[in-house]
């Protein structure tokens, strides 16, 4: 393979930072609590999914009382903080977005030993982060901070709307993209005057506190952003008790996205911006370029071993070219090398954790009794790769259209394909899910594509894209949000109303 000089140079920062974070496995994590390093009496510890037998730290287990802690120097933090001229709040994150920039490869090394993605994968999930930092303040600078002079009542008057933060927010993030999810949803909160405590998902929880080190490093006041580890129920019930709690960002499964809306506004209405799961379809039509169709629905069943939000699961396929299509898509199967994602040709690296291993191969024996299996269906065992959560990418056919499969998340590495008759049966097949996030569509046909994008209950739609049927790297001025039950609100991540929803309407009126 020929490699351009940029190329090499890409790969080479990988492979050295891959070797220098090494020397800080095993190490020993604090909390961060109004700007302290804190410890727990207990600790959990954090191993890789590539490779189990690589300790990667050990983390407190927060107590309820740190939580507590973390809530009430936030509560303090937060006068000061919100009254700081926005464009102080600015410089703040963009110090911090540059200091990512320069450590952007030793992050992504991190990133692939924490929660097994490629170097491309990983690469991307800090430049999104990164991405999403410098878009945001870009919206609070051309937004003026939120705040507008509007008309008054009367000649002695003068009025404006004011939009200002509502106070502590818990940041609660998912492993998948931990930098990109985690950094976007706390830069939101906070580039809007806000303070935060950060619960990260405990299979990811050392990019957080990377990052928590850097915003500190870009002049972060203590106590703005709190950083806990720890039990997902003590931290998630510490914050639903809190009356000091404003609100809660959370991205993560529909169950527990769920769960925390239901409980959270018990005790007073409060917002929380929820995004959660999906089950997302794509159409392939009889005039569809089926090797596009292939390439794309591929890359998006079995990237990051199915384990996005956005994953392909079901391929509706018209009849008349479903055998020719199924060929095309076993072929570029087949290409895709399972690995160690460290090791440069690998696509597919392991899953997060063993209860992940477990369901997939709870979920292939399902498959194989009700349906067939194309191809794969195995847990890998060879070598290395035995020591980590590696499972083969699998295509399955012949289920009911209504199957378990078909409607439930599953986020493995498994797609499921059946046939459709007449195109108003392939819309009426994507829609009959509980879920609403990304939807895709392989057609050269007008008429099916108007009436694809008219139809679709999905917040996020793609047509004909190689790249990737219905995943695809995200850039900050792009909003990212689900419908139905994949989200809770009507904003995606992202995008130019996404700052809107961490603060609120003051209308202010002065007699002059
Ligand atoms: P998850 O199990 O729902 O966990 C998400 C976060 O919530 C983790 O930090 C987890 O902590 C925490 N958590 C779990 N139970 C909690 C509770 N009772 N109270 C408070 N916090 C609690 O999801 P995941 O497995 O990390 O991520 C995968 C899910 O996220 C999938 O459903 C995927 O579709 C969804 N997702 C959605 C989007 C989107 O933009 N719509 C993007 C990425 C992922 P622990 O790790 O300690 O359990």
């Amino acid at each position: 393979m020929i490699m351009s000089n940029q190329e090499k140079l890409f790969h080479d920062k990988y492979e050295e930072a891959v070797k220098n974070i090494g020397s800080q496995f095993g190490r020993k994590y604090a909390m961060i609590i109004d700007g302290q390093y804190i410890h727990s009496s207990q600790n959990f510890v954090h191993i890789s999914p590539i490779d189990t037998r690589i300790i990667l730290g050990y983390l407190p287990s927060a107590s309820a009382n740190h939580i507590k802690q973390a809530i009430l120097a936030a509560n303090k933090a937060f006068e000061n903080w919100s009254r700081i001229h926005h464009k102080q709040r600015i410089e703040i994150c963009r110090i911090a977005a540059d200091i990512m920039s320069s450590q952007k490869f030793e992050l992504a090394a991190w990133i692939s030993y924490e929660n097994g993605k490629n170097r491309y994968e990983a690469i991307g999930d800090i430049d999104e982060a990164i991405d999403f930092i410098r878009y945001y303040s870009k919206e609070m600078e051309t937004n003026n901070g939120f705040i507008v002079q509007t008309k008054s009542a009367y000649p002695n008057e003068k009025s404006k709307s004011v939009m200002k933060a509502y106070g502590v927010w818990a940041v609660i993030a998912p492993f998948n993209f931990p930098a990109a999810i985690l950094v976007g949803m706390s830069i939101g909160a906070m580039i809007t005057g806000n303070t935060i405590v950060i619960k990260p998902a405990s299979n990811s929880p050392v990019i957080a506190y990377k990052f928590a080190e850097i915003m500190k490093e870009a002049g972060l006041p203590d106590g703005v952003l709190n950083l806990v580890t720890g039990s997902a129920d003590k931290v998630g019930q510490t914050i639903i008790n809190s009356k000091d709690v404003a609100g809660i960002v959370f991205t993560g499964s529909r169950e527990v996205g769920y769960k925390l809306r239901h409980e959270f506004n018990k005790l007073k209405p409060r917002p929380i911006i929820a995004e959660l799961g999906g089950k997302n379809p794509v159409i392939v039509t009889e005039n569809a370029d089926l090797d596009q169709a292939a390439g794309g629905i591929s890359r998006s069943a079995f990237g990051y071993s199915g384990q996005k939000c956005s994953a392909c699961s079901r391929a509706y396929v018209q009849k008349s070219v479903k055998s020719e299509f199924v060929e095309k898509l076993l072929e570029m199967t087949k290409s895709l090398r399972v690995g160690n994602p460290i090791e440069h040709a690998t696509f597919i690296g392991p899953l997060i954790n063993s209860t992940a291993y477990k369901n997939y191969q709870k979920y292939v024996k399902l498959a194989r009794s009700d349906g067939k299996v194309l191809i794969g269906g195995s847990v890998i065992n060879d070598a290395d790769l035995k020591y980590g959560y590696y499972t083969e990418p699998t295509i399955i056919d012949g289920l009911p259209k209504n199957h378990r499969l078909f409607r439930e998340e599953l986020f493995v590495p498994l797609l499921c394909i059946t046939d459709y008759e007449d195109f108003d049966e392939a819309m009426q097949l994507c829609n009959n899910s509980k879920y609403g996030l990304t939807a895709g569509i392989y057609s050269d046909n007008e008429e099916e594509v108007n009436k694809f994008l008219q139809n679709i209950e999905c917040g996020v739609v793609y047509v004909n894209r190689s790249v990737g049927a219905t995943t695809g790297a995200m850039v900050g001025c792009q909003s990212f949000g689900g419908w139905k039950d994949s989200g809770t609100t009507y904003k995606g991540t992202g995008g130019p109303y996404y700052l809107m929803q961490f603060i609120r309407e003051q209308s202010q009126t002065i007699v002059v």
